[in-house]
């Protein structure tokens, strides 16, 4: 190991969220660990996705704030967003953890690769170097997709990547894409004083989540002037002097300075030696057991190069859970519903769990409880509308908690809890809830549920 090429106990190709996770924890449990990151080790989460959009949607609630200052009876006005400062703020975010990741690596004595890696028979190669490993997790991640045709130039017709480093608020945006990456720009954009507009295929914003927070969330974006063109599909774009028009399936057209594409994210999974190798791939995606094992023994893969959830989160459980698999831990596999998922829009909408069509699908007979925060002194304070949507199977456990509203990502804890608890309602309502906080319309939920209600209006 003299010139740091190995053999090591576990080899890591891509330092983001999935990577570092397992190298850190693979370090802790006394394994030989290299890392190899061909660009920021804190990959897209840290760079390019969770912090920088969340530092903005932070300028943005900052920003309307100020502009609603005068119902709170504080005196402001609202001169409007200074983008550079902007950026400055959230490079400042994400720089001081991208030292404190690489400090946390190095303390553990995890040797980090600067460069391109590429899997072979005995390690990954980097350059002329192979860096041997008695197992390699691979742990590329995901890029920005496109529609077929639809060209990302980068000025007019954009991605997060782009929209991230934008020195200016565009005067209008149409949003391709209601998942949570679109909504999220949407809602930055519109808390800066842009016109946007989301276009999606399906008939609602985050298909994905329970159909009552979608609804809850169009609601509040139509009342804060974010257009929706739902259900309709996109048809084509053309680049003008101005800006761009999106010509829809309906016929409709819609003018804008820029076009986000939010079309999904695909795996990083070519070029790098993972079909030569034999690791078998399905739709672009690396195919895994409950163990991240690849279809190669000794190849791992996590994050979201696997077709879990694209969470930062799920690929930190991920590296974890390959660590302590490698170091015979017995781990338990990971349960991908009980991870809470959050889009930190204004409102916020947060769950864990399953949704009601799910619950159906897998054959329970389900009982539904919806608490409106108009019920909740601490929502109205911070003067957000939205609910908590609980789920159960008929005389048994929550299998999904559903919530809408301003700050209420910070519930899905609480929610986390309860749903990997398998716990009855009964036994929330035992818990009391402080007063007053967002936390009470849960609390109010299962003492509904639990057929002892005290604030709910019939
Ligand atoms: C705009 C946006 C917002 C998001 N917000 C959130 C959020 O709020 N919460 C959340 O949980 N998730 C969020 N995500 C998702 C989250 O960023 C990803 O799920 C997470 O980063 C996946 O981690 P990963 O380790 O699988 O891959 P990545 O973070 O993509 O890391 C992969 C790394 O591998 C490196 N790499 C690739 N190929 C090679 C190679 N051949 N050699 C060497 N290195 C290589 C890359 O440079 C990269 O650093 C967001 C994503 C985006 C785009």
């Amino acid at each position: 190991m003299a010139d740091g090429s190995g053999p090591y106990d576990i080899v890591v190709l891509g330092g983001g969220s999935g990577g570092y996770a397992c190298a850190l924890r693979a370090a802790e449990l006394g394994k030989t660990v290299a890392l190899i990151e061909k660009d920021k080790i804190g990959g897209t989460c840290l760079h390019r996705g969770c912090i920088p959009t969340k530092a903005l949607l932070h300028s943005a609630e900052v920003a309307d704030e100020t502009r609603e200052s005068a119902t709170y009876g504080v005196r402001a006005r609202f001169e409007g967003i200074d983008v550079p400062a902007v950026h400055a703020f959230k490079d400042k975010i994400v720089t001081r953890a991208w030292k404190g990741v690489q400090g946390l690596l190095k303390s553990k004595n995890v040797t980090i690769i600067e460069g391109e890696g590429r899997l072979v028979s005995n390690g990954v190669a980097v350059g002329d170097t192979v860096y041997e490993g008695r197992n390699i997790v691979l742990a590329t991640g995901s890029a920005p997709k496109s529609l077929p045709g639809l060209e990302i130039d980068g000025e007019r017709i954009i991605t997060s990547e782009h929209a991230l480093k934008l020195d200016r608020v565009p005067a209008s945006v149409v949003v391709l894409g209601g998942g949570v990456i679109g909504v999220e720009f949407a809602s930055v954009w519109r808390s800066f004083g842009a016109e946007v507009t989301i276009v999606e295929g399906l008939p609602h914003l985050l298909p994905l989540e329970e159909e009552s927070s979608s609804k809850l969330l169009e609601r509040a974006f139509r009342r804060r002037g974010i257009k929706q063109e739902l259900g309709v599909f996109f048809e084509g774009v053309k680049i003008t002097d101005n800006g761009v028009v999106v010509t829809l399936a309906n016929g409709k057209t819609l003018d804008a300075e820029l076009l986000l594409v939010a079309v999904g994210r695909g795996a990083v999974s070519t070029g790098m030696g993972l079909e030569e190798a034999g690791v078998a791939i399905e739709r672009g995606t690396v195919t895994v057991n409950e163990f991240c094992q690849t279809s190669v023994p000794g190849v791992y893969a996590v994050g979201d190069l696997i077709p879990t959830l694209q969470l930062a989160h799920a690929g930190f459980a991920e590296g974890i859970l390959v660590a302590e698999h490698i170091a015979g831990l017995n781990p338990v596999p990971i349960d991908y519903d009980g991870v809470p998922r959050i889009t930190y829009s204004d409102p916020e909408v947060a769950s864990v769990g399953i949704t009601a069509v799910q619950a159906k699908e897998r054959g329970h007979e389900i009982v539904e409880f919806t608490y409106d925060l108009a019920g909740n002194p601490k929502s109205q304070i911070l003067q957000t509308q939205g609910a908590v949507k609980i789920i159960t199977a008929k005389d048994g456990p929550v299998l999904g908690v559903h919530m809408v509203g301003r700050r209420i990502g910070e519930l899905v804890t609480e929610g986390q809890l309860i749903y990997n608890w398998e716990a009855l309602p009964a036994e929330v309502a035992q818990l009391i809830h402080a007063h007053p906080t967002q936390s009470e319309a849960i609390g109010e939920a299962m003492l509904a549920m639990a057929g002892k209600p005290l604030h709910v209006h019939n």
